[in-house]
């Protein structure tokens, strides 16, 4: 069996080495995982709520600790790892505050004169497969909906991110919950996709490529389980010409550069009406020049590196290719070091429709930049792609802001602000982005049986 390696991305050092959970400790931690939610499901909710507040303390206590092994282990800059480890503690709260409601019962009039109810009741062990981008705030937002709603969860982590893993198992574990109701295995796709199809699996939530999603959700659909996907998104951010353009270019550039670009809803795609684009661009490029390179733990670094040197050897591919084709480099584009993680921030305009710039995620930091001659077809530009996940609109005509974002294909539009997860706001995406939603209220109906009981 091969070591699963936590690695430092920012100097190839090889920080820690586990061995991968074995069959028959799969086997063993399965079938607690299955014990555990016949009592777990009927805890009282209000002793649920208890828990998941106590893992929000745990995780603030524990901050710097967490902090430093995110960084350690993929790269991010600490000041972002502190800010993710907030955001988990933030999700825990909510749902151990809005949880009770969420899961009234609700009384449905029928024109009869009857009545019936729609009850939400757990379905069980569901599995989780987790990327390493946001590698806690991905899990705590599926973990605290899915555990709340009285299921029980077990976690396939990112195999470059196996202290992660571990560190938030013993989150659970700290506050308290039951042995079993959450557990993380270090297991590589093969050993997942075969406890997938295990009848004690009930449902899968899986965030990360389509390649993987595909995967993992034709398995699923081979066993009839439920299945929710946030792949990818290559998510546009138009700017209007009645936009105020210092904002919207300074906000462009963080929604390009955070977590030095790699997450799903960050802003990849720059669609400017040509009035106003040379102002745009000249505010963009300066913030991300302005932007320091450090090492991820130093307080001052604003970007570090890729969380791979693979993941830096991918983009720089799909840069030369563009630029082979006929793209514009106006900053970056340099061929990263073999076995290095790291990345030069890119621009790219000019882009050719048949290039991978144009129609692929860039799943790091490289932003490209479209002129166009109206609202309009900007709007087209925007629905080009496969991706629907996010989009962020810039004007300050709210009124025409709505009517343009209805008409923009994704999960979310975002007017005047950029694209942020928010534990009060369903996410999720459309078309290859993937489907079912995360957070708020829909967040938690996903993995429930809404169950109608007709009271005759
Ligand atoms: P992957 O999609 O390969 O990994 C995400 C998770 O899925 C990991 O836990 C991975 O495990 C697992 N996985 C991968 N393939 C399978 C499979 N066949 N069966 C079961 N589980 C599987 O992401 P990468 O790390 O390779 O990143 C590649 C690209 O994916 C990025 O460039 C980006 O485009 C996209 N991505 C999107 C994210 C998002 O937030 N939507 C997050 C991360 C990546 P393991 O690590 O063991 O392979």
């Amino acid at each position: 069996m091969s070591l699963i390696q936590s690695i430092n991305p920012w100097n190839g050092e090889i920080l820690k080495e586990f061995l991968p959970t074995g069959p028959e400790e799969i086997e063993e931690r399965t079938a607690l995982a299955q014990k555990v939610f016949q009592s777990w499901k009927n805890f009282p909710l209000k002793d649920k709520s208890t828990l998941l507040k106590s893992a929000a303390r745990v995780l603030r206590e524990r901050k710097e600790e967490f902090a430093q092994i995110i960084s350690l282990e993929m790269g991010k800059v600490i000041k972002e790892s502190r800010a993710e480890v907030e955001k988990c503690a933030w999700a825990c709260d909510f749902y151990a505050e809005k949880s009770a409601d969420f899961l009234t019962p609700e009384l449905i009039s029928l024109p009869d004169g009857k009545k019936a109810k729609v009850i939400f009741q757990p379905l069980g062990v569901i599995l989780a497969v987790m990327p390493w981008n946001f590698p806690f705030w991905q899990v705590f937002r599926f973990a605290a909906p899915t555990l709340m709603a009285g299921n029980v969860g077990i976690l396939k982590h990112a195999s470059n991110v196996p202290q992660c893993a571990l560190a938030i198992q013993s989150v659970f574990e700290e506050a308290g919950f039951p042995p079993g109701v959450f557990q993380s295995f270090l297991m590589d796709s093969k050993a997942t996709l075969s406890l997938l199809e295990d009848s004690r699996i009930k449902a899968v939530s899986l965030t990360g490529s389509e390649k993987a999603g595909a995967a993992v959700a034709s398995t699923a659909g081979k066993h009839i389980k439920k299945s929710l996907l946030e792949l990818g998104g290559s998510d546009p951010f138009v700017v209007l010409k009645d936009a105020d353009i210092e904002l919207a270019a300074e906000t462009a550039a963080k929604a390009r550069m955070i977590n030095f670009g790699q997450s799903c809803i960050a802003a990849k795609r720059f669609i400017v009406e040509e009035s106003v684009y040379e102002e745009f661009l000249e505010v963009f490029i300066q913030k991300i020049k302005g932007l320091k390179q450090g090492n991820p733990l130093d307080e001052s670094s604003d970007f570090a590196c890729m969380a791979r040197p693979d993941l830096a050897q991918e983009l720089y591919v799909q840069v030369k290719k563009s630029v082979d084709l006929g793209a514009k480099l106006i900053l970056g584009g340099s061929a990263p070091i073999k076995e290095s993680a790291a990345f030069s921030p890119t621009i790219l305009t000019d882009i050719p429709k048949d290039s991978p710039a144009f129609s692929e995620e860039l799943f790091g930091p490289v932003a490209t930049i479209f002129k166009v001659k109206s609202a309009e077809e900007a709007i087209q530009i925007a629905n080009s792609t496969e991706f629907g996940l996010g989009a962020s609109l810039w004007t300050k005509d709210l009124e025409r802001g709505e009517l343009l974002a209805s008409k923009i294909e994704s999960g979310a539009v975002f007017l005047n602000a950029m694209v942020a997860s928010h534990p009060w706001l369903p996410f999720g995406g459309v078309k290859k982005s993937g489907y079912g939603r995360e957070l708020s209220r829909q967040g938690i109906l996903e993995f429930v049986n809404q169950k109608t009981v007709y009271l005759g």
